[in-house]
């Protein structure tokens, strides 16, 4: 098999993506003091509905937390993400025009058309607002996933591998854990994980062994990208097992791009085009 070295990604790119996880970390044990999320039985109501349990409760983000949240985040990218300034100075400027309960709503719900319209009005990327938007609000949501990371790890019943059942983002990473090879889903949004079956296609839920294998580079083992003969989809995992360690699963997942596109070249898709249609 044709196998390329992994790509190098842009400079600073990783360096980026470190920084704002650590800026994500620093939020979180800021909100940790004050923000309080009152439990919802995960199990019932993902039974119930079959929906992310975010879709269907109103988590109470008060929208000045959010405004006072992306305030904060634009001054980051400021400093360390001096390209998109134009963007910043333009969101800073217009910030008392925007509805912020009205964004948290639309961004959980998700109802994409809203925030679109906003970024329109505003004359800012559409993409820009909708990142912004997504990171300021991740130090809340890890908090929130961080009261049903038991529940996920029990006897928890989810029947779209792909999607997070807590935030609803959908998941393009896993690992195999080193104590049993069990695969557990890694949602970069809120820090979720769920499991899932090994030998099972997370996307049309095929488990022919023959159908399903995986592809890595050679000195890389550890990250492999599972693909399935059937609906020619793919999944990015990390196996513990060959390196006996963990690993930042936020830094390896954007690490790992040159999977993706090791995968995409021989004709496989993470199926995100259906999933955003
Ligand atoms: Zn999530
Ligand atoms: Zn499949």
């Amino acid at each position: 098999m044709d196998i390329h070295p992994p790509t190098p990604l842009p400079e600073g790119y990783l360096e980026f993506f470190k920084a704002l996880e650590s800026w994500q970390n620093e939020q979180s044990i800021r909100l940790r003091k004050n923000f309080r999320h009152s439990k919802q039985d995960l199990p019932v109501k993902v039974q119930e509905h079959k929906k992310p349990l975010l879709s269907q409760i109103n988590p109470h983000i008060e929208g000045d937390l959010l405004q006072s949240l992306l305030l904060s985040l634009l001054a980051f990218l400021e400093t360390s993400r001096p390209s998109v300034n134009d963007s910043v100075q333009k969101l800073k400027a217009n910030l008392r025009q925007l509805d912020f309960d009205n964004l948290v709503k639309a961004f959980l719900k998700p109802k994409e058309s809203e925030i679109i319209a906003v970024a329109n009005q505003l004359e800012i990327p559409e993409d820009f607002l909708i990142f912004v938007l997504d990171h300021a609000l991740r130090p809340v949501l890890r908090l929130i996933a961080e009261s049903y990371q038991e529940d996920l790890a029990g006897n928890f019943h989810w029947d779209m591998p792909t999607i997070c059942p807590i935030c609803g983002a959908k998941s393009h990473f896993s690992r195999l854990r080193q104590d049993d090879g069990q695969r557990i889903m890694f949602c970069d949004r809120c820090f979720s994980e769920w499991k899932t079956r090994y030998l099972f296609c997370v996307h049309c839920g095929c488990d022919h062994p023959n159908d399903i294998s995986y592809l890595s580079v050679e000195g890389h083992d550890a990250y492999r990208v599972y693909v399935c003969n059937k609906c020619h989809g793919y999944l990015k995992t990390y196996d513990e097992r060959t390196s006996g360690r963990p690993v930042d699963m936020y830094i390896a997942n954007i690490g790992t791009i040159y999977l993706d596109m090791l995968a995409q070249e021989q004709g496989y898709t993470n199926h995100d085009d259906d999933y955003h249609s």
